[in-house]
C-alpha cells in the first residue's frame, strides 16, 4: 500500500502529501549509507519488512521508507547449537523451509510466514505457542545487529540483556535490525484436536486453557454464538504430521474463505440473507478443515502461507489484548457488543475473530504480556464501508475491558491510552529513544503520538 494512503490509525491525521521516497538496501554499506546523517535523506526514516502491521508504525506520509526485503541472506545454521543467523528481510516461510531442511523448527508456531524476520523482531508476532515458553517471535532472539540512527553497526549478544529486551518489540525506534541470531530446536510433533463450542461454553473454561501446557488457537463466530477451537499439546503418542493437511486447512481458511465472502459481499444485496450465507460458509470451512483434517503437526508444517489475492481482501484487521484472567467475561461482552453493533450500525464483521493464547513473557520491554497470560483477539473484515467507525467502537470497548493494544495492530487506539497501559516501560522506552536517536531521524508523526 502506498504511504501516500495513510491509515486512519490511531485519532491522528498526517499533513503533508508530498510522499515517501523508498530506499532498497541490499547489504550492510547500503544500510549504513542511507542511516548516515549527511547522507542527504528524506527524513523521517521508518524501516519496513513486508508492510503487514495493520497501522502506520512501518510507513510515513514523506520522508523515507526503508525496505528490508533485499536483505534475504540467511547467513548460518547451527545444527550442533540450535541457532539461526539471518538477515532482516528473511520471510518466516523460508526460514521455517531452510530449518525443516536441517530437521529444526522455529519455537513456536507462526502465522502469514510472508513477514519478514526483522518485522517478527521489531513488532508482535505470536501464533498458537504450546506451553511458557516465550509469547512472541521476538523472545526467542539471543543476538543481533543494527544499525543505528546514526549509521553506526551496533552488536548486541546475549550478555546485553537489558538492551536485548528493548531491541525486541522496539518498532524500528532504536534502529535498523540488520542481522539477527535465534534460538530454534529439533522439529517436535503435537497433537491437535478441535471441537465447536458455544461462547458461554467456552468463557466456563478459557482460563483453565489459559493456564495450561497448551497451545490454543480459536475462531469466533459472534453471530453464531459459537467458537471454533484449535487446541494443541504435546503427547507421548502424537500420530504423524503431515504437511497436506496443513496445507488444505492453510488454503481453505486464508485463500478460499476470504474471496468466497467478498463475492458474496457483492453479489448478494440483502444484509440478513448475505450474512447467514457467510456465517454458513466460515462453518462449513471451520468443520472441513479443522475438525476433520489436521490431528497432528509440528512447528515446521502447521503454518499458513501469504496468499496474495486473499491478503487483499481481508486487509482490514485490528488486534487487543485481554487479561485471561478475564476472559471469561470479555468472551461473552464481545459476543453482546458486536450483536448490538450490527443492530445499532448495520456494520459487522464478515470474517471469524481470531483469538490466540499469550503466555505471560517479560522478555521485551513493551511486551503486551509482561505481567499475565493474555488473550490477543483479531477482528477482521473484507468491508471497507463502516470499517474505520467499527475501530473506534472496538478501541472503546477494549478501553473498557482494560484491553492491552499493539503499536502495530491496534486500529484507532489513542496515545494517552497506550501511555496509560506500558506507563513507565513507555517512559523508559522513550527515554532509551531519545538517547540513541535525539535528532528523531526514524520518528514518524503516527509514534510520537505515544509520547515517545
Ligand atoms: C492478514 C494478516 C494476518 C495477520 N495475522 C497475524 C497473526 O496471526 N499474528 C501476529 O502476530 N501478527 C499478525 N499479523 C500482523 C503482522 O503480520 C505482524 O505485525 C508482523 O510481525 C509484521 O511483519 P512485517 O515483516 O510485515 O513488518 P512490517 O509491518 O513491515 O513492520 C512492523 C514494524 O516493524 C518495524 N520493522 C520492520 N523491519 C524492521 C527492521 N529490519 N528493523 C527495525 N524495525 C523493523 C517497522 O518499522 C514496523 O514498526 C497479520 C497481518 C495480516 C495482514
Amino acid at each position: 500500500m502506498p504511504a501516500t494512503t495513510l491509515q486512519k490509525t490511531g485519532r491522528y491525521r498526517g499533513l503533508g502529501h508530498t510522499g515517501p521516497i523508498d530506499l532498497r538496501p541490499t547489504d550492510l554499506n547500503k544500510l549504513k549509507r542511507y542511516l548516515e546523517p549527511n547522507a542527504n535523506i528524506a527524513l523521517p526514516i521508518r524501516p519496513q519488512g513486508a508492510g503487514t502491521a495493520s497501522t502506520d508504525c512501518n510507513r510515513c506520509v514523506s520522508g523515507s521508507i526503508l525496505h528490508t526485503a533485499g536483505l534475504d541472506r540467511i547467513t548460518k545454521i547451527d545444527s550442533y547449537n540450535h541457532t539461526v543467523t539471518a538477515q532482516a528481510g528473511v520471510r518466516l516461510g523460508r526460514l521455517v523451509d531452510e530449518l525443516a531442511k536441517q530437521g529444526l523448527e522455529l519455537i513456536g508456531a507462526y502465522d502469514l510466514q510472508g513477514r519478514t524476520l526483522g518485522g517478527a523482531i521489531a513488532a508482535p508476532c505470536f501464533g498458537p505457542v504450546i506451553g511458557n515458553q516465550g509469547a512472541y517471535f521476538s523472545s526467542h532472539v539471543i543476538a543481533m545487529k543494527l544499525v543505528t540512527a546514526s549509521g553506526q553497526l551496533l552488536n548486541v549478544g546475549p550478555q546485553q540483556q537489558n538492551l536485548l529486551s528493548a531491541l525486541r518489540l522496539s518498532f524500528g525506534l532504536l534502529g535498523v535490525i540488520y542481522e539477527a541470531t535465534l534460538r530454534v530446536r529439533p522439529i517436535r510433533t503435537f497433537s491437535a484436536s478441535h471441537r465447536r463450542i458455544s461462547i458461554d461454553k467456552f468463557a466456563s473454561v478459557v482460563d483453565t486453557l489459559a493456564n495450561g501446557d497448551i497451545g490454543f488457537k480459536f475462531y469466533m463466530l459472534p453471530h453464531r454464538d459459537c467458537i471454533y477451537l484449535d487446541l494443541r499439546r504435546y503427547d507421548a503418542e502424537p500420530g504423524n504430521a503431515f504437511g497436506v493437511p496443513w496445507k488444505i486447512k492453510d488454503w481453505g481458511e486464508n485463500a478460499v474463505l476470504p474471496n468466497v465472502v467478498k463475492s458474496l459481499n457483492r453479489l448478494v444485496p440483502f444484509p440478513s440473507v448475505r450474512y447467514r450465507l457467510i456465517d454458513t460458509i466460515s462453518e462449513t470451512t471451520q468443520k472441513l478443515v479443522n475438525t476433520r483434517l489436521v490431528t497432528a503437526g509440528t512447528n515446521a508444517v502447521a503454518q499458513s502461507r501469504p496468499h496474495r489475492k486473499a491478503s487483499k481482501s481481508v486487509s482490514r484487521f485490528s488486534t487487543w489484548c485481554f487479561p485471561a484472567a478475564n476472559f471469561a467475561m470479555i468472551a461473552i461482552a464481545y459476543r453482546d457488543f458486536c450483536e448490538s453493533l450490527y443492530e445499532q450500525s448495520g456494520f459487522r464483521c464478515d470474517m471469524p475473530t481470531v483469538g490466540y493464547r499469550l503466555c505471560q513473557d517479560a522478555s521485551s520491554l513493551l511486551s503486551p504480556s509482561f505481567d499475565d497470560p493474555m488473550i490477543a483477539l483479531t477482528a477482521a473484515s473484507t468491508q471497507e464501508s463502516g470499517w474505520d467507525d467499527f475501530v473506534i467502537d472496538l478501541a472503546d470497548f477494549a478501553e473498557n475491558w482494560a484491553g492491552t493494544p499493539l503499536l502495530s495492530q491496534s486500529r484507532a487506539l489513542q496515545g494517552d491510552y497506550a501511555h496509560q497501559v506500558y506507563g513507565s516501560r513507555l517512559d523508559f522506552f522513550g527515554r532509551m529513544r531519545r538517547r540513541l536517536d535525539p535528532e528523531n531521524r526514524l520518528l514518524s508523526p503516527f509514534l510520537a503520538q505515544f509520547a515517545l
